[in-house]
């Protein structure tokens, strides 16, 4: 396809707007996907995704649309909607030349129709105002569609009234996408660039990526090469998805498509990165390019300790899926042998740990969530990264700094004061408070990422009845006072609890864990304090009293098989004991006991 009849375009919303939905009717009604296959969400593949109806990761579609006899290809290009996946949002917007800013007509904007619009303008996006979702007696087209013209800075008139539901008003927004959006403009004569928006494993034909062409041309059986490692592949198969994979001749000029190299692991197909001919290399690679980093760590553990080498299979596995993944071996004497992981965000963690349970049925415990700490020693003046508490230089801390994200908060006005007060709590400063429209209010704050990731974005929920939407982005670090609080059982440190906290938190996480493991452990027959301590200081004290446990007295001698039957049971719960020093710990108290509630 000529640049000139090729339009490429993304669709961006908050989660919930109707991205997926509208999707599948253009799909619907471009007959890429006939009304007998049509299912809801085809594009959403995974089971994850489709029952929390959230895109997790981005793919392209290509869709005939004709006007006035002449046939246009939209290259449709799938976004993910959430703040773990930025960067994957960024480079799906960077393929493209249009977005469709979609908004429900019920809702209004949030947090992240903002987010992702800024995105969008950062890559000189041509701005497509849609609002969704009109068929519903709730929608208030006339309102929104002044937020929305106020914010993009246009006519309400222009902002398109659809149903993806109903399709009412599609075939409009598909003609709108050929008439606004700019055609892409590349060098065909130049040597091949190619831009990585996607890659994905498949178990059949390795991995998958997803490109748009810039410059030149990318044809079957030529050499490619990776501009970021230098590594050389042989281009097995190139195509365009629609939506089925449909092998071609080649890929020119402002074309979006899809290619096979053989290649078993996403970490050499990189998002970001840029493809060009091995024989013919490119001088730059296409700017943008970036490692993914992990913010957010925490141990994964398998319940039954059997269950190790398993785990280590489905994380390798998992690994070749997901670049932004990482993982090395830890132990705890709690939990036993486990996996330190580092996730790009909370969500990200939450999609890992269920896919293990789901997709490779492991029973799995994981620790409290733990950001990146720089400390700087007091002794020898170096700087130690610090992931997880138990490599806490204790005794020699001389500063430590702690990641900081700007947030945005967008919700209605009412709520202002309680998530002011929540906000403060967690350390945070404001920044800024704006009015966009008389009854919803944007928040922004600078907060570390440390009490993000614990808990806050449930609370922020629950004290707005679920009206306030949140979206935040890395700004720096900082320094702070932070303590690392132990938790002693009889004085052996139980290292799974150690946290690392703002020094005016300590008291309060320590007297709740040692709370907490008091209801949960079972009395033993001995006295077992249970202490919360800052180095060798403690901040807080429990005991569980003793108790003389003997089972077999609450049988009246002669029942022998009830006795073996009682004797065989406390065998078996035995078993998922763990030995702290000399205290027996039922595994579930260690799980309750980081579940929290
Ligand atoms: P996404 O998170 O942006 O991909 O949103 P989805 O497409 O998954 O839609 C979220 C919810 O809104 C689903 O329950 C859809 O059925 C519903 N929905 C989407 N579009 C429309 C629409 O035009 N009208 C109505 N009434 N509901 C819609
Ligand atoms: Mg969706």
């Amino acid at each position: 396809t000529p640049p000139a009849q090729i339009r490429n375009f993304c669709i961006i919303a908050h989660i919930d707007h109707g991205k997926s939905t509208l999707a599948d009717r253009m799909l619907q009604i471009t007959g890429v996907v006939s009304d007998r296959d049509m299912r809801a969400q085809y594009l959403d593949r995974m089971d994850i995704e489709r029952e929390r109806g959230i895109t997790i990761k981005s793919q392209a579609v290509r869709m005939p649309w004709q006007i006035g006899g002449e046939t246009f290809a939209l290259n449709m290009i799938d976004t993910p909607g959430h703040v773990d996946f930025t960067y994957e949002v960024s480079r799906s917007l960077a393929a493209c030349e249009g977005a469709i800013l979609l908004v429900d007509a019920a809702q209004g904007i949030e947090a992240q129709t903002l987010a992702n619009l800024y995105l969008a303008l950062e890559n000189d996006l041509t701005i497509i105002p849609v609002l969704n979702k009109i068929d519903l007696p709730a929608a208030e087209p006339e309102k929104y569609a002044k937020e929305l013209a106020d914010l993009i800075g246009g006519r309400p008139e222009d902002v398109l009234r659809v149903s993806g539901k109903t399709g009412v008003g599609v075939e409009d927004l598909l003609d709108r996408l050929v008439q606004e959006i700019p055609a892409p403009v590349g060098d065909a004569e130049a040597p091949a660039r190619a831009m990585i928006f996607d890659s994905v494993y498949d178990a059949y034909r390795g991995v998958v990526t997803y490109v748009r062409m810039v410059d030149g041309k990318l044809s079957p059986r030529e050499r490619i090469q990776m501009m970021s490692t230098g590594a050389n592949h042989e281009l097995l198969e190139i195509g365009v998805s629609s939506p089925e994979p449909v092998p071609s001749k080649g890929l020119g000029v402002g074309e979006v498509g899809y290619l096979i190299t053989g290649v078993k692991d996403v970490r050499q197909s990189k998002v970001g990165d840029t493809i060009t001919n091995a024989r013919k290399p490119a001088a730059d690679a296409l700017a943008g390019y970036t490692d993914p980093k992990p913010m957010v760590f925490s141990g994964i553990y398998p319940i039954d300790g059997s269950d190790y080498a398993e785990l280590r299979e489905a994380l390798d596995k998992l690994k070749l899926s997901d670049a932004s993944l990482q993982y090395e071996p830890e132990t705890s004497v709690a939990l036993g042998f486990g996996f330190r992981c580092g996730f790009l965000g909370l969500l990200h963690l939450e999609i890992i740990t269920e896919r293990l349970s789901r997709e490779f049925g492991l029973d799995l415990i994981t620790t409290a969530p733990s950001v990146i700490y720089q400390v700087v020693t007091s002794d020898t003046g170096e700087t130690v990264t610090v992931t997880n508490p138990s490599e806490y230089p204790d005794g020699r801390i001389g500063s430590v700094s702690e990641p900081m994200v700007k947030t945005a908060i967008l919700l209605p006005k009412d709520y202002v004061g309680t998530v002011m007060e929540l906000c403060q709590s967690r350390r945070g400063t404001l920044l800024g408070m704006e009015y966009f429209s008389e009854e919803r209010v944007e928040l922004r704050y600078n907060m570390p990422l440390g009490e993000i990731v614990f808990d806050f974005f449930d609370q922020l929920k629950s004290k707005t009845q679920g009206y306030a939407s949140l979206d935040y982005e890395p700004s720096g670090s900082q320094e702070a006072d932070l303590v690392k609080v132990d938790i002693l059982l009889q004085g052996e440190k139980v290292d799974a609890f150690s946290s690392i906290v703002h020094r005016d938190k300590a008291y309060a996480y320590g007297t709740m864990m040692a709370e907490r493991l008091r209801k949960l452990i079972p009395r033993q027959q001995f006295e077992v304090p249970i202490q919360a301590a800052i180095g060798a200081r403690i901040i807080a004290r429990e005991t569980i009293r003793a108790i003389r446990k003997d089972v077999l007295a609450k049988c009246y001698g002669g029942d022998i098989t009830r006795k073996r039957k009682l004797l065989e049971k406390q065998k078996e719960g035995k078993k998922r004991m763990k030995m702290v020093g000399r205290v027996e710990v039922p595994q579930e108290a260690f799980i309750a006991a980081l579940s929290g509630d």
